[in-house]
């Protein structure tokens, strides 16, 4: 069975960087009917936090991406500890004490004589009590997995064949010298016990992978497909990196984004597939295929999202919304009539309580000099409300017999009196709703 995992560390919230990794890895769970776990990579204890966590799957739940079964890192440290022995048993696991001052000392030299910054695995020649005198003087060591320096090769999802020397890169520390188990062999050791089959994430991870085959290697596990996809960058191609964390899923939710757009956007940046408004997961699902997804980084423009959000919002019927226009104070009765007004003038659903408070408490009328007696005249002709669906048209009808007025000249400063705008929705269906019309002072 396909099974795929996001695994976040709740460290922080998420942003639309992780929300690209936990889509992919949800739609392929979901497209083949296998199971997707949402992982809290939470083996930090300092710097993870409950409240991250909870936050993490409140924004997933808004989008409706739910996971089978969650799983917590913290609460297998036991299955590290017996997979680190075994590490140790095959000699392919090694304590080393150099502090952080003397690995930056060494990778500088290596810089300087233009070699790559490797770790040059001196710890491995140390004796056993040169080891106990370590130990003694600097504390408990921290442990390198031991790479076979051979080359690494797998079939990339997304960047096709990938080969990584094996000697071009350190040794990865897998156990600090506080006992803390890192992410690489946590990720590990679960990725094989949860029998995960596909992991996609970010570019960033490439050489993480080199690794990761070859310590699930030594553990005796089947080495998931991988698959990288790039990084998102800017609209002009600038790093997000600083970015991302004003990219936040609640913040965006905040700003009135809708699940739906950046559900729509995310499925498609970046493939050969054209972005289009989708409006259920299941539709999503259907439709995505990593393959037709590129390598090369990914521009993102937070402004995209409002075009989807508005277009989704106006495709909407009244039942959909219809709390939200109770909740603003529009009368029952109105609410259908209010949202067919509205939905076609706002970008994100927040935009519904200046329309409700135009029609509620009138708008400051907006009169240019040379309108001021044309619309005094036409405000005369005003019938008493209530207004129906065909008022606007009679009454300009008669305004236009009584001034010679026709054509915009007639309409816009109407609308402009009324409204205070000189844009927004169809007037002879607004008309109906407005409760207060201040121009007649
Ligand atoms: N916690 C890791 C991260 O957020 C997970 C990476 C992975 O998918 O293995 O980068």
């Amino acid at each position: 069975m396909t099974t795929t995992r996001f695994a976040p560390s709740p460290t922080g919230y998420i942003h639309v960087g992780n929300l690209r990794t936990a889509l992919f890895n949800y739609l392929i769970a979901r497209k083949s009917g296998g199971q997707f776990i949402l992982r809290l990579d939470d083996t930090d204890p300092e710097r993870s936090k409950q409240e991250y966590a909870d936050g993490i799957m409140e924004d997933l739940e808004w989008l409706g991406l739910t996971w089978d079964r969650v799983e917590k890192q913290s609460n297998r440290l036991e299955r590290y500890e017996q997979a680190a022995q075994e590490l140790r048993d095959m000699g392919r696991f090694y304590e080393c004490f150099e502090t952080p001052t003397e690995l930056d000392l060494k990778r500088k030299k290596q810089l300087n004589m233009g070699k790559p910054p490797v770790y040059d695995r001196s710890a491995l020649a140390l004796s056993d009590d040169e080891k106990a005198k370590l130990r003694e003087d600097r504390g408990q060591g921290h442990w390198r997995f031991k790479l076979d320096h051979e080359r690494i090769n797998w079939t990339d999802g997304i960047l096709g064949d990938i080969s990584i020397d094996a000697a071009s890169v350190s040794d990865p520390v897998l156990i600090r010298g506080d006992g803390q188990f890192l992410y690489t062999l946590a990720s590990v050791c679960d990725d094989v016990d949860f029998g995960i089959t596909h992991v996609v994430r970010g570019s960033d991870h490439v050489t993480n992978t080199g690794t990761q085959i070859q310590i699930i290697e030594a553990l005796g596990g089947t080495v998931p497909s991988f698959a990288h996809h790039s990084l998102l960058t800017g609209p002009q191609g600038e790093a997000l990196s600083k970015r991302l964390g004003t990219l936040a899923l609640r913040d965006l939710r905040e700003q009135g984004v809708e699940p739906a757009a950046l559900l729509s956007l995310m499925a498609r940046l970046g493939s050969s597939q054209p972005v289009e408004l989708m409006t259920s997961l299941d539709e999503i699902t259907e439709g995505f295929d990593l393959s037709t997804f590129g390598a090369a980084p990914t521009k993102f423009d937070v402004q995209d999202l409002f075009p989807l959000t508005a277009r989704h919002l106006s495709s909407l019927p009244y039942e959909a919304v219809a709390e939200t226009v109770t909740g603003l104070g529009v009368p029952t009765d109105q609410g259908e009539a209010f949202w067919n007004v509205a939905k076609e003038n706002i970008t994100v659903l927040k935009d519904l309580a200046g329309w409700w408070e135009l029609c509620s408490t009138g708008a400051d009328p907006v009169i240019d000099d040379e309108d001021k007696e044309f619309v005094a005249e036409a405000l005369a002709l005003l019938p008493e409300g209530p207004f129906d669906d065909d008022t606007w048209g009679a009454w300009t009808k008669e305004v236009k017999a009584a001034t010679g007025r026709k054509g915009r000249g007639l309409f816009m400063p109407l609308r402009k009196a009324l409204t205070g705008m000189s844009h927004g929705p169809d007037m002879s269906a607004l008309l109906p709703l407005l409760q207060v019309i201040r121009a007649k002072g």
